[in-house]
């Protein structure tokens, strides 16, 4: 299975900007990934992912959005449906990012709804979850990933037809800290979201971890099971430390 980055410039990349960086550095890229044999998505704010997606037209990278609404179409002034995010050129669409669910209170009952918005537009859903500091202190953590993520499996599962997906394990507490957990903490969840996700669903997974993720923390993580890339946020706006990132074993 070829190894998945995903690019998430949050709101650090604006219009002008994301623009540039795909114009300056989408060829090269690409070229990396052929060589890697690996995918790239990159995820730019709503309003870019049209131009960015025409952009990359021609190359193997793909374009994913950072977020989705919950409901298919109507009065939701500022909401952005999967429709038209499938029409603007996005294959991917990362959901439940702990910054959604911590400054826009996202319930798990949300992330069930924009997940089935995604599946029903034939985008591959970026399921993100993970614990907090406190969450993990007490020794919950899988505990709640459990929480977070089974409802959601029991989504995929209910569908016709079976839908790729990938599952994103971001600890909050590594986020934007350049900490990562250690292997074996790594080791043990990764083993558990290996298995629960087999044992959920029969559509294909990918497992990523976020979190921290640059191009110092990345080579350490090569021996971890189960991992088939990550999710990158502020590494990601900067062309040399993202390539070094896929570069990481
Ligand atoms: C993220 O927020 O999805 C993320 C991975 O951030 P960072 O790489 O900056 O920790």
């Amino acid at each position: 299975m070829k190894h998945l980055f995903v690019a998430n410039w949050k709101m650090n990349l604006p219009f002008n900007e994301a623009i540039d960086f795909c114009q300056q550095h989408a060829t090269a890229l690409a070229e990396l990934c052929l060589t890697k044999e690996c995918e790239l998505v990159l995820c730019p704010s709503f309003e870019a992912l049209h131009t960015v997606a025409t952009i990359l037209q021609k190359t193997q990278i793909a374009v994913g959005a950072q977020d989705v609404s919950r409901h298919a179409t109507g009065a939701y002034t500022g909401e952005v449906s999967a429709t038209s995010l499938a029409q603007a050129g996005c294959s991917y669409c990362i959901i439940g990012h702990s910054e959604r669910r911590h400054y826009y209170q996202e319930r798990t009952i949300d992330i069930e709804h924009k997940l089935k918005e995604c599946i029903k537009n034939g985008i591959t859903p970026i399921i993100c979850i993970g614990e907090t500091e406190q969450e993990r202190n007490e020794g919950n953590t899988l505990d709640i990933l459990n929480e977070q993520l089974i409802p959601l499996l029991q989504t995929i599962a209910q569908q016709d037809n079976a839908m790729p997906y990938v599952v994103a394990y971001e600890p909050v507490w590594a986020i934007g800290t350049g900490v990562v957990p250690t292997p074996e903490a790594l080791n043990e969840v990764f083993k558990w979201l290996h298995t629960t996700c087999n044992t959920e669903t029969g559509s294909s997974f990918r497992l990523l971890y976020g979190g921290g993720v640059d191009e110092k923390s990345a080579h350490g993580l090569r021996h971890i099971s189960h991992l088939n890339g990550f999710l990158i946020g502020g590494a990601s706006t900067s062309f040399e430390r993202l390539k070094k990132v896929v570069q990481y074993d």
